[in-house]
């Protein structure tokens, strides 16, 4: 017993190592996929209930690493989250958007809006990048409204005034900004006070068990009554079913996004997509 106690444990500590050595291959694997081209962007429409349009679609960061293949960005965006290396990753993101927003609005939809994933680290900086957009928007002359925004809670979870204070600067600017996973966190509601939002995303875990005999049908509602007299905009994610699709539409949803709307597409796809719609 004693034999197996020592063996367990050094297993484990291997597996531990194991785990810690792929962290950091892998990171700096992310060091060099900016340079080596690896990262892409796939767009996801969301369409209104009330038309079937598609005039949004968010951005989704892809990267297609030379040997492991498509790495998840649940896998690597917490790691470049920790390593400080999201501030050039987005910043690239960005980069991305703004070279194809204009063309995309000018040759096939006036109004799209691409939304845009930021992490926390990217507000806290006092002189940082995310406020650099801005200008860099003007510089373009692409047109704010052009652009949204998404955040999620853990942001305001260390909130300070600065952050707040850039996204008012963003919304002043005309740039719409989202609330994401809207839900899933411990405090969505009291961010509706301090943030300045102008749309709720729910989260597709509760769009997902709306169908079932869970309190999910219940909440969705509520947030999109309450989201509506606050003169916020609804969007639901993970729309996979005609059911769930019917369902938000009755419910008067705002904007639907999901596999049973349209996948994440690559950019030529979606200027596919844009022409067809
Ligand atoms: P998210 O912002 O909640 O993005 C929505 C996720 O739901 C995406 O996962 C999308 O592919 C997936 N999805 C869309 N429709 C459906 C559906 O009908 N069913 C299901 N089950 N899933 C659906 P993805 O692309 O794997 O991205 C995961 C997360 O990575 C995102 O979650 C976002 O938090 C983060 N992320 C992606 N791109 C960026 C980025 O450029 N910057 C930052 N900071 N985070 C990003
Ligand atoms: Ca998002
Ligand atoms: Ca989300
Ligand atoms: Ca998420």
């Amino acid at each position: 017993a004693k034999d197996l106690g020592k063996n367990s444990y050094k297993y484990y500590t291997q597996d531990m190592q194991a785990v810690a050595v792929k962290r950091i291959t892998l990171l700096n694997d992310l060091r060099y996929a900016i340079q080596n081209d690896e990262l892409f962007i796939e767009y996801q429409p969301i369409t209104s209930f009330k038309d079937g349009k598609a005039i949004k679609a968010e951005a989704l960061l892809r990267w297609q690493h030379p040997e492991k293949g498509r790495i998840a960005p649940d896998e690597f965006i917490p790691l470049a989250e920790e390593s400080g290396l999201i501030i050039e990753i987005s910043n690239w993101v960005f980069e991305e958007v703004c070279k194809n927003v204009k063309r995309w609005q000018t040759h096939y939809c006036r109004e799209l809006q691409i939304c845009i994933n930021t992490s926390p680290s990217q507000y806290f900086q006092q002189e940082t990048s995310i406020t650099d957009w801005l200008t860099r928007l003007l510089d373009e002359n692409i047109a704010a409204r052009s652009i949204l925004l998404e955040v999620t809670e853990n942001l305001l979870m260390e909130a300070d005034t600065n952050v707040s204070k850039k996204l008012f600067q963003f919304r002043q600017a005309g740039v719409d900004i989202a609330l994401d996973d809207f839900g899933t966190g411990y405090s969505s509601i009291s961010y509706l006070k301090k943030l300045p939002t102008d749309y709720l995303k729910i989260d597709k875990s509760f769009v997902k068990t709306m169908t079932d005999v869970s309190n999910d049908k219940v909440l969705c509602e509520a947030i999109i009554v309450m989201a509506k007299k606050l003169g916020i905009k609804v969007v639901a994610e993970g729309v996979e079913t005609q059911e769930q699709y019917d369902i938000l539409n009755n419910m008067g949803c705002d904007f639907g996004q999901g596999y049973f709307i349209a996948r994440p597409m690559s950019k030529t796809n979606f200027e596919a997509f844009l022409k067809a719609h």
